[in-house]
């Protein structure tokens, strides 16, 4: 029987997820279709049978459904619950089960990609909305010592740190500080003057538009930090350009989206992924 593995989102037109998923089940020699199922959130409901189908491995999930996708569970692992979203969908017997992958995703690519743990490390967050909040797990998880998550709307930083806070994840260990996302803040430029890894979360910069400004300046940028921007299109930001012409580490989205979709590939597979062929075909699909 050739299995299933779906996408659920809405609208799915510019993923890449299908094209390297489908690369690694294809070199293993796993019978199996990673499908974009295309779900309306009126409908998400409508997915569970699917989803309880004999054929049917799991699936990934994006927006919008991340956090409404939960109710459709029955069990939710501890960092996707701290997270408040669901990345991947397995079936074990007749219970589905939910994680988040983004968040072993980023830590995972840090490693992999930079040669950096998170371990001891000092962050400084720009955003606050799901992408921000799996780098807090993994923050939280690998034993950061600080967090400063840097907001335009600084009550929802500080929303996300108390959610953290109450969460299966809380720590002594990880201090984690709201500050407003403005240059002038000065909480903001001390812990950028002092980070070990300052991670943009926002979409500033995503498109093609290279004359958008940075969401932060640079100028006081700690020496010997990395600049690790989500986006992966472009590949080059004006973040990441701004970083790479003070001599700064760079690294962009496209590892932690290849790493969160290997470990994905992993839960419903139960065998390695190949990363790197994985990474080749995502690299592929995005020159288009
Ligand atoms: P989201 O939930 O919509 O959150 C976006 C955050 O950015 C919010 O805090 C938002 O603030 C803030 N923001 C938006 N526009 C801003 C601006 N002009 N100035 C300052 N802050 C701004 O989005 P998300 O899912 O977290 O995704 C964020 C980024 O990460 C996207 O670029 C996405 O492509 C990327 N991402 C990458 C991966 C990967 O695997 N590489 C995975 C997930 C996400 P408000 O709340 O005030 O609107």
């Amino acid at each position: 029987m050739t299995r299933r593995i779906g996408l659920i989102g809405y609208p799915l037109g510019h993923s890449i997820s299908p094209i390297f998923q489908q690369a690694a089940l294809d070199a293993l020699g796993i019978d199996a279709r990673y499908e974009a199922w295309e779900v309306p959130p009126d409908q998400l409901a409508a997915v569970e049978s699917r989803l309880r189908a004999a054929d049917c491995l799991g699936a990934n999930v994006t927006i919008p459904h991340k956090s409404a996708v939960r109710s459709l569970l029955d069990e939710i692992d501890p960092a996707a619950r701290a997270i408040g979203a669901v990345n991947t969908i397995t079936r074990r017997e007749d219970r589905l089960l939910g994680f988040n992958t983004d968040a072993p995703g980023f830590a995972r690519s840090l490693e992999r990609d930079a040669g950096r743990g998170l371990r001891d490390s000092r962050l400084v967050l720009l955003g606050a909305g799901g992408a921000a909040r799996a780098v807090v797990a993994a923050a939280l998880l690998e034993g950061a010592v600080q967090v400063t998550v840097a907001a335009r709307r600084v009550e929802r930083a500080r929303a996300i740190i108390a959610d953290f806070q109450a969460g299966p994840l809380a720590t002594t260990r990880t201090r984690l500080d709201p500050v407003p996302l403005v240059a002038a803040d000065p909480r903001l430029g001390a812990a950028v003057a002092d980070c070990d890894v300052l991670v943009n979360a926002t979409p500033v910069g995503m498109g093609s538009d290279a004359a958008t400004d940075p969401p932060i300046a640079l100028d006081r940028l700690a020496r010997g930090a990395l600049v690790y921007d989500l986006i992966y299109r472009p590949p080059l930001t004006p973040l990441l350009r701004e970083a790479r012409a003070r001599g700064a580490a760079i690294l962009n989205g496209l590892p932690m989206l290849v790493y969160q979709g290997a470990a994905s590939f992993e839960l419903w597979t139960g065998q390695p992924a190949p990363v790197e062929l994985m990474r080749r075909a995502a690299e592929e699909a995005l020159r288009g």
